[in-house]
């Protein structure tokens, strides 16, 4: 008893000291902090992480540790973060410093040695508190635009260390300033089953909304009747002072006849489950019209931990005939809030114009692993993929320029999936030589094809894929093109870098490694602009003479280029 007793107080008051060092980071940044982006926002298959600090459009702002601790990790890479940080403290966090342009001169060595050492420009490293212990407030590297930005600015994280969840920055003391409340954009309603139908159709309703007396509600005259069960979702956006941008709201509740009927807030969440936003989301709308509308009521399989379990969470059963009031309320972190109002009539249940019947459908438990197979094509889905049971359909298409085979539509684009599932399709008979250089494609909105990855094996070309929509075999055989950017190729006397263009057609680059006089050397790679750069480094190679470079680019499919020269540096 006394032994139990003791426990709660320590995590209590480990809590609580948790609590009150939280209250006092210093900011990452000295400029002012105006956010492009928040904790919580919808993105492409997860939840932003962190915040988007803007940098005044430049990059080489000086960025600070945001409390005393160590570098506990330096992750480098083309795509995502790009050039980061991350910052263990005492007090039980990590922050996470991604963008970066470089590191300060210390750290940029040390890392420089480890890219020549393991001869690779990616890498990962995981550091001890003797390395680089900071005070807090120190100066630790430079803001950019490095990996996948589209802009300069500073992505700033705050993770518990112990599980590396990341948290909501904005429940700390940074001075972010927010005296704007979220904007109720438009209302949407789908009919959850055949049997259900909003005014009279069996078919996905949306409106914009109006403000009215300071509360949001559908536009004058739009009547919204219905019966069965229906879905609720609402585009919805947070606003923050001094920036047009939209960003993420911090909990949404919705009250049927006075009711608390959903509810969730963005505190907290893995990284292993920042995917089921895809189930969160009406994803057919994110596909089909790229909106971002949050889902009311929660996907059999959706396991983000962000609903509150005291609301059903549950799409509206609408089966008495009366008005339904509605209220729906958006928060952020810093207490403004916005309401939206309307009535949805209970009306009676009327059978639809017949649905037509495709007969291609199999039904699928998500729960249970399912298989397809049709001709050429074999579908292997696991169990727990799918958020939701599926009516999976299979369509076969004719070929398009570029592929080898028919086109297989695979359920529907606007189905999401979580886990990976496989996709086989039998192979042409081609040159056995040739068939490494096999992978499957799928076609864009645009009609355009693109690499969906996967290989040749025993007479099928096969990937594990996290997308449904339309797939076939193609060959790549094309190597990857490499441009010089440099005017002049032969003299680099003076200059800085060398700059080159690196693209592929279909699987896309793989490998880029550059060797100047036979040693290997730090190529940097920035896909988003195409760019492959080296810095010139007094430290490696001899300033005023002759090298000799030699820059070897490779595809997923194995092609490589090749560009050779001499220079004067
Ligand atoms: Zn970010």
């Amino acid at each position: 008893m006394y032994r139990s007793f003791s426990l709660i107080l320590l995590q209590f008051l480990m809590l609580y000291s948790i609590g009150q060092d939280a209250v006092s980071f210093h900011p990452p940044l000295k400029i002012p902090m105006y956010l492009s982006g928040n904790f919580g926002e919808i993105r492409s298959d997860h939840f932003h992480s962190g915040i988007d600090i803007k940098t005044q459009g430049s990059t080489g702002h000086h960025v600070f540790s945001v409390e005393m601790g160590y570098v506990s990790r330096i992750k480098v890479q083309a795509n995502g973060y790009g050039k980061s940080i991350y910052i263990a403290h005492p007090n039980g966090y990590t922050s996470v410093y991604g963008h970066l342009d470089r590191y300060r001169d210390d750290i940029a060595d040390y890392v420089n040695r480890i890219q020549y050492k393991k001869q690779s420009h990616t890498v990962d490293i995981y550091l001890n508190k003797e390395t680089f212990p900071l005070e807090k407030g120190e100066f630790i590297a430079y803001s950019g635009n490095t990996g996948g930005s589209s802009g300069p600015h500073l992505h700033f994280e705050v993770r518990t260390t112990a599980n590396q969840h990341p948290t909501n920055v904005l429940n700390y003391n940074f001075d972010i300033k927010d005296n704007i409340s979220p904007r109720f954009l438009s209302l949407f309603l789908y009919p959850m089953d055949p049997k259900s139908h909003i005014n009279g159709k069996g078919e996905d309703f949306s409106c914009k909304l109006v403000k009215d007396n300071g509360i949001y509600t559908i536009p004058y005259g739009t009547e919204l009747n219905g019966s069965g069960s229906l879905g609720i979702g609402v585009e919805v956006f947070d606003y923050l002072d001094g920036a047009p941008n939209r960003c993420g709201i911090y909990a949404l509740e919705m009250y049927v006849d006075n009711k608390l009927a959903y509810s969730h807030i963005m505190e907290e969440f893995s990284f292993s489950e920042t995917r089921y936003i895809n189930a969160h989301i009406y994803y057919e709308e994110r596909i089909r019209s790229s909106r971002k509308v949050h889902r009311l009521h929660r996907l059999p399989n959706d396991r983000l931990r962000i609903y509150m379990p005291q609301a059903g969470n549950k799409a509206l059963l609408i089966n008495e005939f009366r008005t339904y009031p509605v209220r729906i309320v958006a928060k952020d972190v810093a207490g403004n809030s916005s309401v939206l109002e309307f009535n949805l009539k209970g009306i009676e249940l009327i059978i639809p114009n017949p649905i037509p019947v495709i007969d291609d459908i199999t039904p699928m438990k998500y729960q249970q692993s399912n298989s397809f197979e049709a001709g050429p094509v074999k579908v292997d889905i696991p169990p727990n993929a799918l958020y939701n049971d599926l009516e999976f359909t299979f369509q076969s298409l004719p070929p398009a320029s570029g592929s080898l085979t028919s086109f297989y539509k695979i359920a529907s684009s606007q189905v999401p999936i979580h886990l990976p599932y496989s996709l086989s399709i039998k192979s042409p008979s081609i040159d056995p030589a040739l068939h490494s250089k096999l992978l499957l494609v799928s076609r864009n909105r645009e009609n355009e094809i693109e690499s969906a990855g996967g290989s040749y094996s025993d007479g099928t070309v096969a990937a594990r894929l996290r997308k449904f929509g339309e797939f076939a075999v193609a060959l790549d055989t094309v190597a990857p093109r490499i441009i010089s950017l440099d005017r002049s190729r032969s003299d680099y006397t003076g200059k800085k870098e060398m700059r080159f263009t690196i693209s592929d057609e279909l699987s896309g680059i793989d490998t880029y490694e550059g060797y100047i006089d036979n040693h290997w050397a730090l190529f940097e790679y920035d896909p988003k602009n195409d760019l492959l750069f080296y810095n010139f480094d007094e430290k490696r190679i001899l300033k005023d003479s002759i090298h000799k470079i030699e820059l070897y680019v490779s595809d997923s499919k194995g092609n490589v280029s090749l560009y050779q020269n001499t220079f004067t540096w």
